[in-house]
């Protein structure tokens, strides 16, 4: 199948209680391993990459990547940009394929958020792309974006709705206390807070930092409405610890086509944990 926007996928997943589980790849092997975990487990599947991995790799390598790999499945898949704070990288992403886009203005007041939230709107409806904002400010580290402890603020119901009202934008990331990079004990998440912008918005949620967060938690969460799920850091760890056991056995070895063999199995290994916990396998026959 061609890459699909995401908006069908994830409605479908909100009203059906269950969320897509979106990976951050960063290689070849990682986008390769979540696809095969999707296609062993019969899910639908959204590769994401933030601006950091757009510019290290370059948007049409990645495009053409996921177009090829969703080529060869029979599965709804979409191409995600995640977190971007700029109009020309979300242009060229379009351009180059994606079919969703994330506009994080969440660092900007209430009224330029829903400006710049419109304006990829306006861009994203011409080219039947997914649009995803944030409200409140996710914390953690992502990319270069950095929001200390004292800055992450968490989103208000009301106000989601009538930012989705405002903006049109069909999936909302509200900052619900959960935050990016590892956790140092257990994420804080206000549950009861998700179920009031659940209450308020019809349209699908995102969970962004779902790594490490324990699965009674992101069942919690999905079940109250979250129809996204973002991995990211868990995934690159899991990857990169492979590759780190591979040289500490075998410091003499030097040729990626081995080396890369573990790495790309711990990640699938890991995405098929992490669908599992979001409930989407099996869900792609409802989808195509
Ligand atoms: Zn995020």
């Amino acid at each position: 199948m061609a890459l699909i926007s995401s908006t069908e996928m994830l409605q479908v997943a909100r009203r059906g209680k269950f969320a897509v589980a979106a990976f951050n790849v960063h290689t070849l092997e990682m986008l390769q391993a979540v696809v095969e975990a999707a296609v062993e487990l019969e899910s639908p599947l959204i590769i994401q990459s933030t601006v950091g991995t757009v510019k290290h790799l370059g948007p049409d390598y990645i495009a053409h990547a996921a177009k090829t790999a969703a080529d060869r499945t029979n599965l709804p898949i979409a191409l995600h940009l995640d977190h971007c704070t700029d109009f020309p990288t979300i242009i060229q992403c379009i351009r180059a394929g994606y079919t969703s886009v994330m506009i994080d203005a969440s660092m900007f007041p209430f009224e330029e958020n829903v400006e710049r939230t419109c304006k990829v709107m306006e861009i994203a409806r011409a080219s039947g792309v997914n649009v995803e904002a944030e409200l409140g400010k996710v914390g953690g580290v992502e990319d270069n974006i950095v929001v200390d402890e004292h800055h992450a603020s968490l989103a208000d119901p009301e106000e989601c709705a009538r930012f989705v009202e405002l903006t049109g934008v069909p999936t909302l990331a509200p900052a619900i206390g959960t935050a990016h990079g590892i956790y140092k004990g257990r994420p804080n998440i206000d549950f009861d807070r998700i179920k009031r912008i659940a209450d308020a918005v019809s349209v699908p949620l995102v969970l962004h930092g779902g790594s490490g967060v324990p699965a009674e938690q992101i069942h919690q969460a999905v079940a109250l409405g979250m129809a996204k799920v973002n991995i990211a850091t868990e995934l690159r760890i899991a990857f990169s610890d492979a590759i780190k056991d591979v040289f500490t056995g075998h410091p003499e070895e030097n040729d990626p086509r081995k080396y890369m063999v573990p790495a790309k199995e711990a990640v699938k290994q890991l995405a098929m944990e992490k669908m599992r916990l979001c409930g989407c396998p099996g869900k792609a026959s409802i989808l195509r």
